[in-house]
């Protein structure tokens, strides 16, 4: 077996070194490619077989991925909170700064599983934070890359190389984005499903109002997904780019 990467960027940095070739060539290329609607894995692939590379190399471990956030995540109840409100300011940010929404639902899925995280004893520096919300982002982003199938229109489906054990969480970012496409909003605190041009803040206007009266709980944050009722579960617009 090949040692995978874990993150897009690991992953173009092993192809650039292989194929002596600059990483930001690489990057220029993969992202070109990508923008015409391939997926990341076939992308770096197509590099692979011009540089006479094997393709079978380059491959991203999404279930490793998937490990490893949750540890994030569970790692510390401050950390978390804090990482889930600048993920969601940076969902509705425009411009280089934005945290794609696919990337936004696999975080919110996952931050939905993590067991309980306990009230911590130990205080995380604003660095650390930064740092762990930093890999947080890159490998969200890298995640839904893998196992959602792309096209120039955004997430069109489930990676046929996504793994069975993730499959659910492919389809559930789908659904969402797809819901998005047309409009919809699943508030990210009590899971209704509204317009999203109607929305604040990712929520619902009571919800928003509600928040704002009785100013934002750490339970509001955490309980976020894990509270919603309705049918939904999902989200916002704008692709990966
Ligand atoms: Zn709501």
């Amino acid at each position: 077996m090949f040692q995978l990467s874990l993150t897009a960027r690991e992953l173009l940095q092993k192809i650039a070194k292989d194929a002596g070739l600059s990483y930001d060539s690489v990057a220029s290329r993969v992202n070109e490619t990508m923008k015409e609607g391939e997926g990341l894995i076939d992308a770096v692939g197509a590099l692979a077989k011009e540089n006479n590379l094997n393709p079978d190399k380059y491959q991203i471990n999404a279930t490793k991925i998937v490990d490893e956030i949750s540890n994030i995540l569970q790692e510390d109840y401050t950390q978390t909170l804090m990482m889930s409100a600048v993920l969601g300011q940076m969902v509705e940010a425009k411009g280089k700064d934005r945290f794609p929404v696919p990337a936004f639902f696999v975080f919110l899925e996952l931050l939905a599983q993590a067991p309980q995280v306990p009230i911590d004893t130990k205080s995380e520096t604003s660095q650390q934070i930064e740092e762990a919300t930093t890999r947080v982002i890159e490998l969200t982003t890298t995640l839904v890359s893998v196992i959602c199938e792309w096209s120039k229109e955004g997430v069109i489906g489930v990676a046929e190389e996504c793994p069975e054990s993730l499959k659910d969480l492919a389809r559930i970012v789908f659904r969402k984005t797809k819901l998005l496409q047309s409009g919809l909003w699943t508030c990210i605190s009590c899971g209704k499903i509204v317009n999203v041009n109607t929305t604040r803040a990712l929520m619902c206007q009571e919800c928003d109002g509600g928040l704002r009266s009785e100013s934002l709980s750490s339970d509001d944050l955490v309980g976020w997904e894990r509270n919603r009722t309705g049918f939904g579960r999902t989200r916002r617009k704008n692709h990966l780019e």
